[in-house]
């Protein structure tokens, strides 16, 4: 939904001026859109581009040095006018001719060529390439049918370039017609876009679902897959570029992937990581490749991916010197080294830390350790959705999934000791570091730091005995109120802590076995975690919004409780 406007009719017009005077450095408004702040050296080829609005930063945020000239900006999704085009381009003009870069719809073919007609009658030489990267929206022995999208970026780049570096117009052509020619996008859509004053999208896609092929003024897809992953998605894309030109080891390529507008940056990132290590894995080189939003379309959730196969001659317009708003480049980019950029970080996981053995008596109850971490952990994957549901009242929503991946990794970290002969403290130790490392969040150090205290009291030498579960149970709870600065009642983890540690105490000196006495202090856990509901959170994540939360349980001292529940003496 696009919420802020003040007229729908003004949007782009608004959106616009205020664009220009921010990058009042950059761009100059003109009627009908916007030209570079500095005029372009006399005689040199002028590149015009521009199409509807809607499409931040495309197109006005292409203009400048090494790019475009001038940028005609329409209404939202409408193509500007002949008379538009025709001042931008008068506008941008340095005497050197003009290249009309318009992305293939039909109505900016129909203005940009207007204008490109008028321009010869008088007498200024004037040409027209229009961008027709998208493979999806017409067959490939019929690609002046295809619509432009995203890679439309790397072409206009690419000539932008080779009006820089004063090449005629004849040239300038020609590298475009050749850029054009190596570069083709594919993307998905997962929601559409909401024009300013409508109520509702332009498309809808059902959940779970994407749709293959998508335009970028709020067309559907041409086919509708379910929604993989994200390497599964970039695989969609990657195979469909790849269907119409195979791999080519060796080959130089521009890799682009865009945003919508409502598919972020961590998205693009990683779907990016699937197809760089795609393209490598056919030795292509990719050379300085973007992710990020650079033609958008509104709100649209969806994402595409551009590649442009570059030859000697492409290749360094590609990585010249750009200075734009939504491009730059200080200085022309070296060949990267694709191999330095390709390191996971798996494998930065350092070498195996040295680990004492533990004694014989040790070692039995470390298999216990790693059993009971085995029980919560499958404990909390069915709780998972609850969880994450009970943060997301009064928090952020990430206690389940954090407490999946803390606990799993803690398992992992403690099954990875047992197998190296640890004892239960090193097990308990290293669950407790594996768990901070790999969960983050409050609940991660929190229990990181418990486990590891336990641990240390535990020790590698002796079977544990009553006294020495109860200290370790203790330090427990020490160490979480000591890092977490939390007091019962303050609706957190400790409130299910406090009455766990001193109802195993409790049972203990009524003369229970260690196990009665933990099933009945995970009781008085489980109900006091019940009871929290009553009040409001007073620490951690959920204080913000503390007397939203009355009515429902902490997160914390629910899992906390669901934990030591599983633990079967
Ligand atoms: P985050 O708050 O970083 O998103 P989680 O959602 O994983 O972390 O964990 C939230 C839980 O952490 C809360 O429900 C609460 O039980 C616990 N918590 C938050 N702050 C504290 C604190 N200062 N001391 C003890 N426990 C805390
Ligand atoms: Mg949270």
């Amino acid at each position: 939904m696009t919420k802020l406007f003040n007229d729908a009719h003004d949007f782009a017009a608004e959106a616009l001026a205020e664009f220009a005077a921010l990058n009042a450095d950059r761009v100059a408004l003109v009627p009908g859109g916007v030209v570079r702040a500095r005029r372009a050296p006399d005689g040199q080829v002028a590149i015009v581009l521009g199409g509807g609005s809607g499409h931040f930063p495309a197109f006005a945020g292409w203009v400048g040095e090494g790019f475009g000239h001038g940028a005609a900006c329409g209404r939202v999704f409408a193509s500007p006018s002949e008379k538009e085009v025709l001042s931008v381009a008068r506008a941008a003009a340095a005497g050197g001719g003009v290249l009309f870069l318009p992305i293939n719809y039909a109505g900016d073919i129909l203005h940009f060529g207007a204008a490109r007609d008028q321009l010869r009658l008088d007498g200024v030489d004037a040409r027209m390439v229009a961008v027709t990267d998208d493979i999806a929206s017409g067959p490939a022995d019929a690609r002046e049918l295809r619509r432009g999208i995203a890679g439309s970026l790397l072409v206009i780049k690419m000539a932008g370039a080779a009006a820089a570096g004063g090449m005629s117009l004849d040239e300038v052509e020609r590298t475009a017609v050749a850029a054009n020619d190596a570069t083709r996008s594919f993307g998905v859509a997962f929601s559409g876009c909401t024009l300013p004053g409508s109520d509702g999208p332009l498309f809808a896609v059902p959940a779970g679902q994407m749709a293959v092929g998508l335009g970028i003024h709020g067309e559907p897809g041409i086919a509708q897959a379910p929604l993989g992953t994200a390497s599964e998605v970039a695989d969609v894309l990657v195979d469909g570029l790849f269907a119409e030109r195979p791999p080519e080891r060796g080959r130089a390529v521009a890799l682009l992937v865009n945003g919508l507008g409502a598919t972020k940056y961590d998205e693009l990132h990683i779907l990016c990581a699937r197809v760089r290590s795609r393209l490598a894995a056919e030795g292509m080189r990719v050379v300085a490749p973007l992710a990020g939003e650079y033609v958008t379309s509104l709100d649209m959730a969806g994402v595409s991916v551009s590649l442009a196969y570059l030859d000697d001659e492409l290749e360094p317009l590609w990585l010249s010197p750009v200075d734009s708003p939504a491009l730059t480049r200080s200085r022309a980019l070296a060949r990267p080294a694709e191999a330095a950029a390709a390191t996971g970080r798996a494998a930065s996981a350092g070498p195996r830390a040295e680990l004492a053995p533990g004694s014989a008596a040790s070692v039995r109850a470390a298999a216990h350790v790693l059993a009971a971490l085995e029980s919560a952990a499958r404990e909390i994957g069915a709780a998972e959705s609850r969880l994450g549901a009970l943060d997301a009242v009064a928090g952020d929503g990430d206690h389940g999934a954090g407490m999946v991946s803390g606990i799993g990794a803690a398992r992992d970290a403690a099954r990875a000791a047992v197998d190296r002969g640890a004892g239960a403290g090193t097990a308990l130790r290293r669950a407790g570091e594996h768990w901070s490392d790999t969960a983050g969040g409050t609940s991660g150090a929190l229990w990181g730091s418990g486990l590891a205290a336990a641990g240390d009291v535990i020790g590698d030498t002796d079977a544990p005995g009553d006294a020495d579960l109860l200290a370790a149970v203790r330090a427990f709870a020490e160490s979480v109120i000591r890092r977490g600065g939390a007091a019962v009642g303050d609706k957190t983890m400790v409130d299910a802590i406090v009455p766990f540690t001193d109802e195993f105490a409790a049972a203990l000196s009524r003369g229970l076995t260690a196990a009665q006495a933990w099933a009945a202090a995970a009781a008085a856990a489980q109900a006091a975690a019940e009871s929290t509901a009553g009040y409001a959170a007073s620490r951690g994540r959920s204080r913000t919004h503390g007397e939203r939360s009355v009515g429902t349980p902490d997160p914390g001292a629910v899992s906390f409780a669901l934990i030591v529940g599983s633990v079967r003496g």
